[in-house]
């Protein structure tokens, strides 16, 4: 598919490794003036070797203000990518208060604030934009030992939705992706252990876990005019997880 951003402008967050690498590459390669937003220096920098070019923003994502004057520093954006995410993994009987705050404030609350912003200036421009969150097959899911984590997604599914009913009239489109288990750093924490990985994999009909490449595909997709009638939805990238 010929998907172009040239004259587009992207922010990407958590772009310091694994997937939301792999999406401010894709879109820098596809045309796009790309800000990587990531917690991390020494991986952004990295990222700079491979892709230069991209523009880096080092900020905390669980720090509203910093982040706040990070994003508006930004001038107009067109494409947005909340792709950061935390996982702890606890058994429900054992969940901290602390865990429950980092995961709620990376995983959704960030979202909200980094969107806004952007949708802000969306909808001045009178242009319009994309947004994509990267859910998870955990939002519709149970996963043992996940509880906090399946929670975020789940809110950040309908977050989705919310944004999609009041934003659409702003020529704002918002749509989330839900890949099931991905290898990075994150995906090794759950699911290195065979005795873990198996059952998962006998529930994915394609019997794989998903590649980064593929999820940004889907990412790519519904960021872009290709997908100019879908809005509101959550698109699986699972192997059919979800659907049996
Ligand atoms: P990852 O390899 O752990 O990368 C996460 C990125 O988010 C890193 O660049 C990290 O920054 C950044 N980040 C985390 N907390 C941050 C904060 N407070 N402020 C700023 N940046 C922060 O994870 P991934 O597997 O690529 O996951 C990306 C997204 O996909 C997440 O939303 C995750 O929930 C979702 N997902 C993952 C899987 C999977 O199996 N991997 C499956 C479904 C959904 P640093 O560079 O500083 O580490």
């Amino acid at each position: 598919m010929d998907i172009k951003f040239t004259g587009k402008t992207a922010l990407v967050t958590g772009a310091g490794q694994g997937i939301g690498r792999a999406i401010a590459k894709r879109l820098f390669q596809h045309g796009a003036e790309v800000f990587a937003l990531s917690k991390s220096p020494e991986n952004l920098q990295s990222l700079l070797r491979e892709a230069p070019g991209i523009h880096t923003v080092t900020v905390d994502l669980e720090d509203w203000e910093a982040t706040e004057k990070a994003v508006k520093g930004l001038g107009h954006i067109d494409l947005l990518v909340n792709n950061a995410g935390v996982a702890i993994l606890e058994p429900f009987l054992d969940i901290k208060s602390g865990s429950f705050d980092k995961l709620f404030n990376v995983n959704l609350k960030a979202v909200i604030n980094v969107s806004q912003i952007v949708a802000k200036q969306m909808i001045d421009s009178k242009i319009g934009g994309s947004i994509v969150h990267v859910s998870s097959q955990a939002s519709q899911a149970p996963l043992k030992d996940h509880a906090v984590y399946c929670s975020t997604k789940a809110a950040l599914d309908m977050l989705c939705k919310v944004m999609a009913l009041e934003l659409g009239q702003h020529k704002i489109r918002v749509n989330c992706v839900n890949p099931t288990v991905v290898l990075t750093e994150m995906g090794k924490l759950g699911w290195s252990d065979p005795s873990k990985a198996d059952p998962m994999l006998a529930g994915i009909p394609l019997g794989r876990f998903a590649e980064v490449e593929e999820v940004v595909d889907a990412v790519v997709y519904l960021l872009s005019d290709r997908a100019s009638m879908i809005h509101g939805t959550t698109l699986p990238v699972d192997g059919g997880f979800l659907a049996c």
